[in-house]
């Protein structure tokens, strides 16, 4: 294949950017949906409760109660300021939200490789195209190198088109493989895409599993309370009181009890994880991950740049002639060769070779002065720059150490052609014209995959056909730098006497050497790994390197405990479904799999029962991100393709990240089921309370706009403070959560109903002690009032934590809630003692017995709760910590010199 490019262009300097998209305007095919604040404010009085009570209302004041019907005006417009609040705020997050995960393009502006929003793009950019990219524009292309684009959203067609310079590539489609630069001819809905713009759907924002049976039970217990609600309304009317009062209490009484808002409540639950998220660096896509994140049991990652820094360095380098170790770390290009056994760094021929193909075959470029003009800086140091993949960047200055650096080389070689890396190739060829006019192929790549390439080994300045005696040695030396966590890379060439290369190529190479590389786990990962232990968590790495090399990672982290499996991808093939399903249970490290073997390795560990969460970055990681319970992108190193298919973009690649994630998923749950629990024993308070009094034939215990001034202090800040929770910090002490697990489970709901008869009880208890000892009516309920009131405040306190009791919380821990509870408080008081209020309200200062009786039944509550708790079977779902110190020790990730084995 040769390599096409038309001539190089800087494209767009930033000016002429701005200039042709107000041209052109954005690149966009449909209008993203803004927020609108009226409409969210609106829409707080659509609900049917809500439009009866008004109606009520407009019927009271004909019937002359004006003071009453302004008040509960006011009330309910303050209800619907609360909703509001709460509804605008989690509609900015998600807004904010979608915009930092549409997607972006690569483009050159002013010769500098920048990433922007897809719609900012404009005619006359230079897409920069990569495996894995979703085309931002029609574009035609400059340079093609093994260019292959799914067109199937346009064409319907799979399989993918290869795209050669001057072909067009259109926006939505996929490049599948290769690399290239595109110039754009159309954006927007000028595209052939926004030809057919009416096909595409805005993506519907579905409910979440949790959103929609919450829904459900609302409904179910809405139904519910509004048959109490009409048995109230009609055995009062029954008993002869006023049927308008009696109609006016029954619907007052349906507005305060009926959950509505369940399903509003778990979205401003999740929107807010999701900002609490994105703090550490987890961006989510869709929310339903946020929930299914709390249920992950297995976490299967990537190694290199998730688990590993991604910070590749060679250490060692073997060739047929000597051992060398090569000084200097990191990205220092400071650093020799020194020869630990055989002949001298200059006498090698084998390392002229070798470090030759590491600067040729390769697609990274180092520059020494300054920034460069071209691409996309990786590295900024001192003394140089560099753009590309780590692992070719660690092999340039390698071969600068060993004195080839790029630029003499181009001078020397003429690159004719390349055949691609891929995930599923492990290696790389190059086809370089000399001078002389000899063709030569280059190629580097695991060293497993390029020994199987190579008919020939060059030794002592000779070429000789491969025995088995080299074979046998080349693999042990691979193997020897794999089990010091090395990535370890093999380098053959050969001439050909004709141009072009394709795969088919890549046969009877002359073999000359190996390198080794260091990748260091990240610093975060020791931490992650253990905290996943300690909830129930099982971590398992899957990765393109050397079974040796990743078991030696997986040792140091580790993730790899004894009992623990290794298993490759070629012993995966060997395997059907079941028995790798079987083998999955005790597998924590896979290596040399391709992406297609992601995919087995998640349906056989979902098919297992697990809740599986998987990182994936390139092209080919789409269908196992999909296919798992929550797919993870990565957001540096990430493809386009595998952002769309994910749930969740790891901003910094990193696995601790993901479990970072997890933890606020749990932690969510926890402030939903806290949310829940409050908001029903508070409703179920309510209504027994009128229930109840109407079957023992009391007065109406409360008045409607009583009723509804109960609902505003209690349901509205209080409820949103406790959303707002801290964590227990013992969330990632627990196992994980089954997925279908009822919100309600370990015993909630009796525990809601149990307390929720409590709050109804001692309300009505109140109002009986009141009038018993001589109590009017209206000082009663002004009592049952604060009873009701001051009870639900003291609730929410309890409701901050499931195991431990209201005397062993840390009340102060949420200020906010302390806040609002105070708040609540004092308006409630107000009601009953400010004389303009108490006019509104319909209540009478109380006498300090009647106090006593408000204090004692709203404290008796809580006692009672806790003496009932004691006698409560615990729900252990604590598991024991992990034990340390049964894994073996890791080996030291730098290899001791003496280490290798002798040259041949
Ligand atoms: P992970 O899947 O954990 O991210 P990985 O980076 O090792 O790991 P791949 O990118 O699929 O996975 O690489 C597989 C193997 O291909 C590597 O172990 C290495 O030996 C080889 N390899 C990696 N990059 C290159 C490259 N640019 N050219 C040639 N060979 C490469």
């Amino acid at each position: 294949m040769r390599r096409e490019t038309l001539p190089a262009e800087k494209g767009l300097s930033a000016q002429e950017a701005r200039k042709q998209l107000q041209r052109f305007g954005p690149n966009r095919l449909v209008q993203a949906k803004k927020v609108k604040p009226l409409v969210i404010f609106a829409s707080q009085f659509k609900d049917a409760l809500v439009g009866i009570l008004l109606a009520a209302t407009v019927l009271s004041v004909v019937m002359g109660e004006i003071s009453e019907a302004v008040t509960i005006m006011i009330i309910v417009f303050l209800n619907a300021l609360l909703g509001f609040i709460q509804e605008f705020r989690t509609e900015k997050t998600l807004e904010a939200l979608k915009k930092m995960a549409a997607p972006s393009a690569k483009v050159l502006r002013g010769g500098v490789e920048e990433s922007i929003p897809s719609d900012e793009v404009v005619p006359d950019d230079i897409l920069i195209l990569e495996a894995g990219d979703r085309v931002a524009a029609d574009a035609m292309l400059l340079e093609s190198v093994e260019l292959y684009a799914d067109e199937s959203i346009l064409t319907g067609e799979s399989v993918s088109v290869k795209k050669d310079v001057r072909s067009s590539a259109f926006m939505g489609t996929v490049v599948t493989r290769g690399h290239g630069r595109a110039k754009v001819t159309a954006t927007g809905m000028q595209t052939e895409m926004g030809k057919i713009a009416g096909m595409i759907e805005e993506i519907d924002e579905e409910m979440t599993p949790l959103q929609k049976r919450l829904s459900q039970l609302g409904k179910f217990i809405g139904i519910g309370c509004l048959i109490i609600c009409a048995v109230v309304a009609l055995t009062g009317i029954v008993r002869g009181e006023n049927p308008f009062d009696m109609l006016l209490t029954g619907i007052s009484l349906s507005v305060a009890a009926v959950p509505e808002g369940l399903p509003a409540i778990v979205t401003i639950s999740l929107a807010l994880a999701v900002s609490r998220m994105l703090k550490r660096n987890a961006l989510i896509r869709k929310l339903a991950a946020v929930e299914t994140l709390g249920c992950a049991g297995v976490i299967c990652s990537d190694k290199t740049g998730t688990i590993t820094e991604n910070k590749m360095t060679v250490t060692a380098v073997i060739t047929p002639n000597g051992v060398y170790e090569v000084t200097g770390t990191g990205y220092e290009k400071s650093g020799v060769f020194r020869s630990i056994k055989g002949a001298s760094p200059r006498q090698d021929e084998c390392l002229t070779e070798l470090l030759q193909t590491a600067a040729l075959c390769n697609n990274a470029h180092l520059y020494t002065q300054g920034r460069s003009a071209f691409q996309r800086l990786i590295i900024e140091s001192d003394d140089f720059s560099a753009s590309g993949e780590p692992t070719e960047i660690a092999l340039l200055i390698a071969a600068s150490k060993g004195g080839f650096s790029e630029q003499t080389l181009a001078r020397q070689f003429t690159r004719e052609g390349e055949v691609p890396f891929s995930s599923e190739r492990k290696a790389m060829s190059v086809l370089a014209r000399l001078q002389d006019g000899r063709n030569k192929v280059l190629i580097k790549g695991a060293a497993d995959v390029v020994i199987k390439k190579c008919a020939y080994i060059q030794k002592r300045g000779a070429v000789m056909p491969m025995g088995d005696d080299d074979l046998c040695w080349v693999n042990t030396q691979t193997e020897n730098m794999a089990k010091n966590a090395l990535r370890v890379l093999g380098f053959a060439y050969k001439y050909k006497p004709e141009g072009g290369l394709s795969e088919k190529d890549e046969h009877s190479f002359i073999f000359v050497g190996l390198t080794g590389m260091i990748d260091p786990p990240r610093k975060e990962v020791y931490d992650a790994i253990r905290v996943c232990r300690r909830a129930g968590i099982r971590p398992v790495m899957i990765t393109g390197d050397h079974a040796l090399t990743a078991e030696a990672i997986a040792r140091e982290i580790k993730l790899l405990t004894p009992g623990d499996g290794v298993l490759t991808g070629a012993q995966l093939d060997r395997m059907d479904d079941e028995a790798l399903e079987k083998a999955a249970a005790k597998t924590a490290v896979y290596a040399r799999v391709t992406p297609q073997h992601k995919l087995r390795i998640v349906r056989a560990l979902k098919k297992a029962g697990n809740i599986v969460a998987m990182t994936g970055d390139g092209v080919n990681d789409a269908p196992a991100i999909k296919e798992a319970d929550i797919g993870a992108s990565m957001g540096m190193n990430g493809t386009d393709v595998t952002k769309e298919a994910a749930s969740l973009i790891l901003l910094d690649d990193n696995f601790a990240t993901l479990v970072a994630a997890v933890e606020e998923g749990r932690i969510i749950y926890q402030n939903i089921r806290k949310f829940i629990r409050y908001l029903i024993s508070c409703n179920i308070g309510e209504v027994l309370t009128m229930f109840i009094g109407m079957l023992m034939g009391l007065p109406v215990i409360l008045l409607p706009i009583q009723i509804l001034l109960v609902n505003l202090v209690t349901d509205g800040l209080p409820a949103i403070a406790l959303g707002l929770e801290p964590p227990e910090n013992d969330e990632m002490t627990r196992k994980p959560r089954p997925k279908n697990e009822s919100i309600f489970s370990n015993g909630l709901l009796t525990t809601i109903i149990f307390r929720g008869c409590i709050i109804g009880l001692a309300t009505l208890a109140t109002f009986v002690t009141v009038t018993k000892y001589g109590g009017s009516v209206e000082a009663a309920r002004s009592a049952s009032l604060l009873t009701l009131i001051f009870s639900q405040l003291i609730h929410v306190f309890e409701c901050k934590s499931e195991k431990k009791n209201l005397f062993q919380i840390n009340i102060f821990s949420n200020i906010r809630l302390v806040l609002s509870v105070l708040l609540s408080g004092v308006i409630a008081a107000a009601a009953v003692y400010l004389p303009p209020l108490a006019g509104l309200f319909k209540t009478v200062s109380l006498t300090p017995f009647q106090l006593l009786a408000v204090l004692g039944y709203t404290f008796a509550g809580p006692v009672i709760a806790w003496i009932v708790s004691l006698f409560k079977p615990k729900h252990t779902t604590i598991d024991p910590p992990e034990q340390e110190g049964v894994v073996p020790p890791a080996p030291k990730l730098l290899p001791p010199a003496s280490g290798y084995d002798t040259i041949i």
